[in-house]
């Protein structure tokens, strides 16, 4: 399989020179020529198969033609190695929440991150220095910290936005010592500008041999794209009468929601999808209108969700070739005001004492009410509860005890760098 680029003017990337560069020289995201296709025989009983038998077969269908299928199970078994069970929503008639956190840092991105950790020795044994640089928006620092804690030829940089971030997510990367945490004076796209500018930067690379840690780069974004097969499978095992399936997403660089599409892309018989953006809305005005108005964007309580330029939206008008009229067939989106993600976090906890994450509560909240009697929905729950205490609060008025993997975090943290939404600063930083 072969790599181009979004903006058109690189083709014929293959894919280590896709992850080793992250980002394209002209400033495009990688995307596979075409993505290939899963026998519809594939289907018949995926609900027999666990989370890694699904993965091998994925991943194998992606990457067989780089690495030996044994290479492929080892990084599978080992990146997926937690569960993620999916739960039917007891006060919604035909509504399932895949509960995709329970992970090492409770969020989504555990997977991609892991899979990345895992993928880059197997691509590159030789095992030289490099620098992982970028930004989140909370939970991917964490994801990344942990996962690369054990190689220590492996730099992480993380860029986040001042002031927007919990301290459960800071204290989740605040700690390594293989790590830089970098605050920035500026929101989560000034972080992800900066970061497009360091890759870009051929002296820094040279220097640093920087990659994406991000969803821009494939080694993190192709991983998700299990998860949809997963959702579907579990879907299947547990409403056998029904084959319309729904899947729900919470949107923010639209990493996530990109991978849904690609996973339809080779053959994955859901029946549609929901994109939900919460006050920043830039996808859903983009379906409406065809228009992309990025702009900055706006602090909410589903704080993983807040960008207001993303990235991946490049990934998805690629995937379909800039067909709108198509796109729209397979995704309808939405977006909820913070007043709607708390009421939803506040009545399903009422209702059946379910807590769910603010993020989780758009994608949930997109699916009532908007399922046919025939078809089964499932919410993508992305991050645990527990790392968004300011929405749990305002929801039901108290935080909830923090699972194993925050404990003593807090205790750690130390102070991250503090530098303005500036190249320059960003390249002091890096080089020092
Ligand atoms: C990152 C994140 C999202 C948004 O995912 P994208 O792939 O950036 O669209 C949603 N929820 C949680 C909990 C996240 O960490």
């Amino acid at each position: 399989m072969l790599f181009h680029s979004t903006n058109g003017k690189i083709r014929g990337v293959t894919f280590p020179e896709a992850i080793e560069n992250g980002l394209a020289e002209d400033g495009g995201l990688f995307m596979p020529a075409g993505m290939p296709s899963l026998p519809s025989a594939f289907f018949k009983n995926i609900q027999e198969m666990s989370l890694q038998e699904i993965g091998y077969v994925v991943c194998n269908t992606l990457l067989g033609d780089i690495l030996s299928s044994q290479a492929i199970k080892s990084i599978v078994d080992d990146a997926l190695d937690f569960p993620v069970p999916l739960r039917k929503a007891e006060s919604s008639e035909g509504l399932y929440i895949l509960e995709l956190f329970h992970g090492p840092t409770l969020s989504f991105k555990d997977a991609g991150a892991r899979f990345m950790a895992r993928l880059l020795p197997a691509l590159f044994p030789g095992g030289e220095s490099r620098t992982i640089i970028l930004a989140t928006s909370g939970d991917s620092g964490g994801a990344l910290a942990d996962s690369f804690k054990d190689s220590p030829s492996t730099r992480v940089v993380v860029l986040f936005p001042r002031g927007e971030l919990s301290r459960q997510q800071t204290a989740m990367f605040c700690n390594r010592p293989n790590l830089t945490a970098i605050e920035v004076g500026g929101t989560f796209d000034d972080c992800q500008m900066l970061v497009k500018q360091a890759l870009a930067d051929k002296e820094l690379d040279k220097a640093l041999s920087l990659t994406s840690g991000n969803s821009i780069n494939l080694a993190r974004q192709f991983p998700s794209i299990i998860y949809y097969f997963h959702a579907y499978a579990r879907a299947r095992e547990m409403s056998p009468d029904s084959d319309k399936v729904v899947i729900s997403v919470p949107c923010g660089n639209l990493g996530n929601l990109a991978a849904a599409l690609m996973a339809k892309k080779m053959g994955l018989p859901v029946k549609r999808f929901i994109g939900a953006n919460n006050a920043n809305d830039t996808f859903v005005e983009y379906l409406q209108t065809g228009g992309l108005r990025p702009r900055r964007a706006l602090m909410t309580l589903a704080r993983a969700m807040d960008v207001g330029n993303p990235s991946n939206l490049a990934r998805i008008i690629d995937l379909y070739d800039g067909d709108l009229a198509s796109l729209r067939k397979d995704v309808e989106g939405i977006a909820f005001s913070d007043r709607e993600i708390v009421q939803t976090i506040r009545d399903v906890y009422q209702a059946e004492g379910y807590l769910l994450g603010p993020q989780s509560a758009t994608a949930y909240r997109a699916l009532q009410g908007r399922l046919a009697p025939d078809e089964v929905g499932v919410a993508m729950a992305t991050g645990h509860p527990a790392k968004f205490p300011q929405a749990v609060m305002e929801a039901i008025g108290h935080t909830v005890p923090p699972p194993p993997q925050l404990d003593g975090l807090n205790l750690l943290s130390q102070p991250a760098v503090k530098i303005p939404p500036a190249k320059s600063a960003l390249a002091r930083v890096l080089l020092s």
